[in-house]
């Protein structure tokens, strides 16, 4: 497709996306049977008679997986159903040994609920239709063993560990909204304990599912369902092309087929997996191995007064709290453990602005530059922020301090004490080194007692040079002014 066409087609069309989130819940074992669930076993060790499906194995629902369902519906404020129903999805392929999925589907465990992306300044929400709980099936193993030239393999750990399904409403609008949707969610996701949001390790996966439609219309567009994304960003990158490619067959006057793509990274494009005519027909109908699932007020009760406090009422309570911009806010609250150290150097240091400020630029770029660790203590960096507030280090030299801190882990009071790098702000000091710049330049003092203050500039320049840059500018200053005017 020309490149101006697509530009063209993206002022005349808007996306409209849908995601479907699936998410593995960090339980001890899988969703019904005693196996292990974890990530990186040898294939096939985690397994038992339910989840290889073998005939005659009865499932049995574990409660921890529920609380954490429950966990993730009432932190993206859905509304738990008192009752709902698994069912089984009938479907034929390699790593289903059943013959179908056991999930939910015309009664989930939640419905309704929204999450809030930023959105300029301020924040939105974006609806979610349902989550629903149901079991993963098994992986294929296509390459990396010795015999993967002839066959493929299928591992069975997997088949049987807990998802939820998060189902958003058609309210997203662009790629950047989808990724930042796709954020907001896995902070909560991680917040509350329901996952560890490693999409690398296949804990959350996602199908996006967009259309277009002319701008300033209602009507939704024919959609098409976008799998194989496997990271944030080829989501985002996968809309945008498919959101291009909608809106350029529109544009010539051809039609959207309703079908499912695969996104393919390395060509950064989507192609067609199967149409509509393919389209599987699940013959869903209840599980008739398992009861209704009934979750009673109680125990809905119990999971919300067990929620810490999420990402948006953090970032609410920091913006009043530290009289924090709301952007700056929602920067600090993104991770928990970016917002509980911001907390603890605010606290430390008694200036929240500062913390703010050492928070969002420096630390976040160590981490973002190395480990995911802060290696600051929250301690050290309140105490660096005291030492400028008090005038003992300029702000300059608390960006070196800061640097070494960080390759030494040691407390910037002592770095500041051995290294000599406080700033001198003893009078007599400082009077004795104005003096030896004054006796040194005789033109330039001539030059300011002719009225030209402008000149007061260069002698600070001067006195700081001397002192190693370490001399309190401020006083310097002060310092100068009066010795010119007494002499
Ligand atoms: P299915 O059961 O076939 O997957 P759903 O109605 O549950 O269909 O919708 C799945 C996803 O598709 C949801 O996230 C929904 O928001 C999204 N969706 C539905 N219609 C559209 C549309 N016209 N354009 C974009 N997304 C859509
Ligand atoms: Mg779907
Ligand atoms: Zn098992």
């Amino acid at each position: 497709m020309p490149a101006a066409a697509a530009r063209d087609s993206r002022a005349l069309y808007e996306p409209v996306i849908g995601l479907e989130v699936h998410c593995q819940l960090l339980t001890a074992t899988k969703i019904f049977c005693a196996c292990p669930n974890r990530f990186g076993d040898p294939p096939n060790t985690n397994v038992c008679p339910v989840c290889l499906g073998l005939p005659g194995a009865l499932p049995v629902l574990s409660r921890h997986a529920v609380t954490l369902a429950l966990r993730a519906a009432l932190a993206t404020h859905c509304t738990v159903q008192p009752t709902s129903v698994f069912a089984r999805k009938n479907y034929f392929y390699p790593d289903l040994p059943k013959g179908y999925q056991i999930s939910q589907y015309e009664q989930p465990l939640a419905t309704g609920g929204h999450v809030e992306i930023a959105d300029g300044a301020s924040f939105r929400r974006v609806r979610l239709n349902r989550i629903h709980m149901e079991e993963d099936a098994g992986k294929l193993l296509h390459e990396g063993f010795a015999w993967s030239d002839s066959r493929s393999g299928v591992d069975f750990n997997r088949s049987g560990v807990p998802l939820i399904e998060i189902v958003s409403e058609p309210d997203l609008r662009s790629a950047e909204e989808a990724h930042e949707y796709l954020t907001a969610l896995k902070a909560i996701l991680l917040y509350a304990g329901v996952s560890d949001g490693t999409m690398e390790e296949g804990s959350l996966r996602c199908d996006a599912n967009v259309s277009v439609r002319p701008r300033g219309t209602e009507a939704l567009g024919t959609r098409v369902e976008i799998k194989n994304l496997n990271s944030f960003r080829n989501v985002a990158r996968a809309i945008e092309h498919e959101a291009g490619r909608q809106g350029a067959l529109l544009q010539s006057g051809r039609e959207v087929a309703q079908e499912t793509r695969l996104w393919n990274a390395d060509k950064g494009e989507t192609a067609s997996m199967r149409g509509k005519e393919e389209a599987h027909d699940y013959r869903y109908f209840p599980e008739p191995d398992l009861p209704p699932l009934v979750v009673g007020p109680e125990w809905v009760e119990e999971v919300r007064a067990s929620l810490p406090e999420l990402p948006a009422q953090k970032r609410r309570r920091f913006a009043a709290e530290y009289a924090l911009p709301d952007y700056d806010a929602g920067v600090l609250t993104a991770e928990r453990a970016v917002a509980d150290y911001f907390e603890s150097v605010a606290r430390g240091s008694g200036n929240a602005k500062a913390a703010s400020n050492w928070v969002m630029t420096d630390v976040l770029r160590k981490r973002k530059d190395g480990d995911e660790t802060v290696a600051v203590p929250a301690a050290h960096l309140a105490e660096l922020i005291r030492l400028i507030d008090a005038g003992t280090i300029s702000g300059r030299t608390a960006k070196d301090v800061f640097e070494r801190m960080w390759e030494t882990g040691e407390a910037p009071g002592a770095l500041v004490a051995r290294e000599g790098l406080g700033q001198v702000s003893d009078e007599a000091e400082l009077r004795s080194a104005i003096q030896a710049v004054l006796d040194g330049s005789p033109e330039q003092v001539a030059t300011y007692r002719k009225g030209k203050a402008s000149t007061l500039g260069w002698f600070v320049g001067q006195v700081m040079r001397r002192t190693g840059g370490k001399a309190n500018p401020q006083l310097v200053n002060e310092l100068l002014k009066r010795t010119l005017e007494e002499q």
